[in-house]
């Protein structure tokens, strides 16, 4: 038998192993193998078995062994996944791995041994004395043990240079198992045999513990090993020789553990206004065909913010698990809060299993096995949650469809809408897209036809939109000794803490300045690996890469020309929480960004207490734009609309629309009207101004036309493909030979636009020197054609420090 791997590698093949005899039992399709692969071993995902290879016999290798006898993959989530991978152009087995949780990742421990015995002691020169002493003394060991020898990075060098093939050591790697494991505990029950006398007598003093154990589980039933430790001292071997002689039997039960707190109370279904009713039969109907067999339909539900969604989600989950069926919804990583879980559990209960990767390893590899077992059939959960183990899907819903982070920025990457739609389409389910700021491309999909369009246009209770005004920073009168902020913004702050109200200040840029400049030569301080300057975070006095991990101190003097003339210029939130504390000294302030969000569970903590009333004023970056329901909020405030605006992309007015209308949107959700206030440089630009009137539909109208004369998404399909290398010149090269070999694929190949190659506008990231090129075309599947001829060509190789990479419907042209 012959197995077919899925590795996950960066490789757009998959690879045949041998199965021996012997494993062959535990192996099916989906599950998971261990195979040699280079001068190691790693975990594959048997994708097919055969009888047959193409390879010749002397280059099989044979798998090393099966990792446990269940599938971890339905055949229906294999074929998903691979249509991912073809559709992403990336590794299947890298698909594979990012729809487990990552608490399923198999570990292997590392093993060193001579290869010939310990070695002559002058052998070992080039090790440091203390360490060579030490291996001397030993035949083999592992890793950590090497962790504590090493002295430096010489032994290091050492060490790998000995692992070559002709150095004195042999590596070797053991399966080490899965990070993750059930949690069980250990139970002892009564085994059924009839207990021997003497019971009767109650004389509970004189008991022995064994007398005492068999007692218990008659009377009370089975009981955990823990129980009785607590009772007695040493039960473990009275159980023991109970167990041997028949009487108890001994079991591990697994134990759930849950995010999040117990199952909250039960809520009833709210009654659905005529809007969502509207909207709710519509999805009714279609939920009914598609599980008569009637297939796939597509709904995008625009509704503006606060116009009760969510509660039209809960109606058609119902409707759904009543006929049967399983559901997926997807939400924002951000957005994805206990009291958005807490809703769906308020109705449903255990039937909602919540995967995210804010959980711990232990919890989602819990939450993952309930949904694979079938246990439950509802599941919450970000991006990756698409590819949850649910059979028998009815219903996928897509909530703030139109937000950046489903879109996957790092290998594979795949657009968690994109995906959700094509899972249900392949599942015969129904599909709903939920939002207040459609994405262009949704409403494109709804002119051609493939979604249909459902209506909430007012908010519930008819509780108004909050009025929009702009504030232009060109002319308004700036407050005194806080100039990012206009004098009117000021007042209506203060007006706000003196009703006692809440208000929200949002920009879209952490830290305290964004850059730190010489007053004497100009010169502003770059990160060492990226192109990009850094921005000065003032809590800790240190210049930071919002791009890399790189970091410094903020020094004293330039590193240019010495002079003692750094100043930060610009600001972040670090800044407005700084003025704020200076303007309303006896306001409460929390600021939310990612600086302040690190630790689990901070968001959620920052969520309760605003809506407990324990800040006045929010300052934070577009974490709070995500479909948060504040009541008390009555102000949003702008600082500085313009970040989102000048960057140098197609989708920079649509994503200035979408976040400006979310963030106004968390006004007046209460009972009292809200207002919006907006400090700009470009009042008159098209996406502001519709932000002024809610207008999606206007916005949208503008934008299209735009899109359509340029050429832009959704009016064609286009890919990146990166290339990039530690070496200027290398990269440069490639991306011209990969350039020129794309061009001559594109011809005759459909109408496949070539662009560039071009420096990437950061031109360096993270000590890599990128190029990019960008294919055109009106659709997709000419550019997977011209990407298959040029990169999946045997005959083309990059070296060793030279990377490609293809991003298919990119969301950052940056
Ligand atoms: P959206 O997601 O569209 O912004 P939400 O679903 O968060 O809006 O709803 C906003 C608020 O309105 C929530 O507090 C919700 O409980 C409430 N709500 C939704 N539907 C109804 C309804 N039919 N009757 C009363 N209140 C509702
Ligand atoms: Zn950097």
């Amino acid at each position: 038998m012959i197995a077919e791997v899925a590795l996950n590698v960066p490789l757009r093949r998959t690879f045949d192993y041998r199965l021996p005899p012997a494993e062959a039992e535990r192996v099916l399709p989906g599950s998971r193998v261990i195979v040699p692969f280079g001068s190691r071993v790693r975990a594959g995902v048997v994708v097919g078995l055969k009888a047959h290879s193409e390879l010749p016999e002397a280059r099989l290798k044979d798998v090393q062994r099966g990792t446990g006898a269940a599938a971890l993959f339905s055949p229906e989530l294999l074929e998903f996944t691979r249509w991912v991978a073809d559709y992403y152009f990336c590794g299947w087995g890298e698909v594979l791995e990012a729809a487990l949780p990552s608490g399923m990742n198999v570990r292997f421990r590392t093993h060193f041994r001579w290869r010939e015995g310990p070695p002559p002691p002058e052998v070992l020169a080039g090790l440091s004395a203390q360490a060579g002493a030490a291996l001397l003394e030993l035949e083999a060991w592992d890793a950590g043990q090497w962790a504590r020898l090493a002295q430096g990075p010489a032994d290091e060098r050492w060490l790998w240079r000995q692992v070559r093939p002709g150095g004195l050591l042999e590596l070797s790697y053991e399966y080490a198992g899965t990070k993750a494991k059930p949690r069980t505990e250990r139970w002892v029950r009564l085994s059924g045999e009839p207990v021997p006398e003497p019971l009767g007598r109650r004389n509970v003093k004189r008991e022995t513990r064994r007398e005492r154990i068999l007692r218990l589980l008659r009377e009370e039933g089975p009981q955990p090993m823990a129980h009785l430790r607590a009772l007695m001292s040493e039960p473990g071997a009275v159980v023991r020789q109970l167990a041997e002689a028949g009487l108890v039997a001994v079991e591990d039960r697994t134990l759930r553990r849950r995010p999040g707190a117990a199952t909250p109370p039960a809520e009833p279904f709210l009654a659905l206004n005529g809007e969502q009713a509207a909207a709710f039969a519509a999805l009714r109907e279609a939920l009914h065909d598609a599980a008569g067999g009637g297939g796939y339909q597509g709904f995008l539900l625009e509704g503006v913010t606060g116009s009760g969604k969510t509660e039209v989600y809960l109606h058609a989950v119902r409707e759904a698990r009543a006929l049967g069926k399983s559901c997926l919804l997807l939400v924002p990583e951000i957005a994805l809060t206990a009291t958005m879980v807490n809703r769906f559990r308020s109705r449903f209960g255990d039937d909602v299993a919540v995967l995210h990767s804010g959980m711990g390893e232990g919890e989602r590899f819990d939450e993952w096995s309930r949904v694979r077992e079938g246990r439950a059939r509802i599941v919450i959960g970000a991006r990756s949650a698409v590819f949850a183990p649910l059979e028998d899907l009815g219903l996928v819903v897509v909530d703030e469809e139109h937000d950046g982070s489903y879109k996957q920025d790092e290998s594979p990457r795949y657009h968690g809408r994109d995906a959700a739609m094509l899972r249900a389409s392949r599942s015969g389910a129904v599909v709903v897209l939920g939002s207040a700021t459609p994405s262009m491309e949704s409403l494109r999909n709804v002119a051609l036809g493939k979604l249909t369009r459902l209506h909430l246009a007012s908010r519930v209770e008819a509780r108004p939109l909050p009025p929009v005004q702009m504030l232009d920073l060109r002319t308004m009168p700036r407050q005194a000794g806080c100039a990012f902020f206009t004098v009117p913004l000021v007042e209506a702050l203060r007006e706000t803490l003196a009703r006692g109200e809440q208000a929200i200040l949002f920009l879209n840029r952490r830290g305290f300045a964004s850059l730190a400049r010489c007053g004497a030569c100009g010169e502003v301080v770059l990160c060492e690996q990226c192109s990009i300057s850094l921005t000065y975070h003032r809590s800790d006095n240190r210049l930071l890469c919002h791009r890399c991990d790189y970091s410094r101190p903020m020094p004293e003097r330039c590193p240019a020309c010495d002079a003692e003339a750094l100043a930060v210029v610009g600001m972040g939130t670090e800044r407005i929480e700084q003025d704020v504390g200076v303007m309303f000294p006896s306001a409460r302030v929390l600021r939310m960004d990612s600086d302040t969000l690190r630790r689990r569970g901070e968001l959620e903590r920052m969520m309760d207490a605003i809506r407990e009333r324990r800040y006045d004023i929010i300052i934070g970056t577009q974490v709070l734009s995500k479909g948060h329901d504040f009541p008390f909020i009555t102000l949003v405030g702008a600082v500085l609309a313009d970040v989102s605006l000048n960057i140098a992309d197609f989708r920079a007015p649509e994503r200035t629309f979408q976040i400006l209308t979310q963030m106004a949107g968390r006004a007046g959700r209460g009972e009292r009207p809200g207002r919006v206030l907006i400090q700009t440089y470009s009042p008159e630009h098209y996406s502001l101004v519709h932000v002024q009137s809610h207008d999606t539909r206007a916005f949208a109208a503008e934008e299209a036309t735009i899109r359509e004369a340029s050429g832009s998404p959704p009016y064609s399909s286009q890919a990146l493909v990166w290339a990039s290398s530690p070496q200027q010149g290398a990269a440069e090269r490639l991306a011209g030979q990969l350039a020129r070999g794309l061009r001559h694929a594109a011809q005759g190949r459909g109408d496949v636009r070539v662009l560039g190659a071009a420096e990437a506008p950061i031109q360096r990231l993270a000590g890599r020197w990128r190029w990019m090129i960008l294919l055109r075309a009106a659709s997709v599947a000419p550019i997977h054609r011209v990407l298959r001829a040029v990169l999946d060509d045997p005959a083309f190789k990059v070296g060793a420090k030279e990377r490609v990479a293809v991003d298919v419907d990119p969301y950052s042209l940056l």
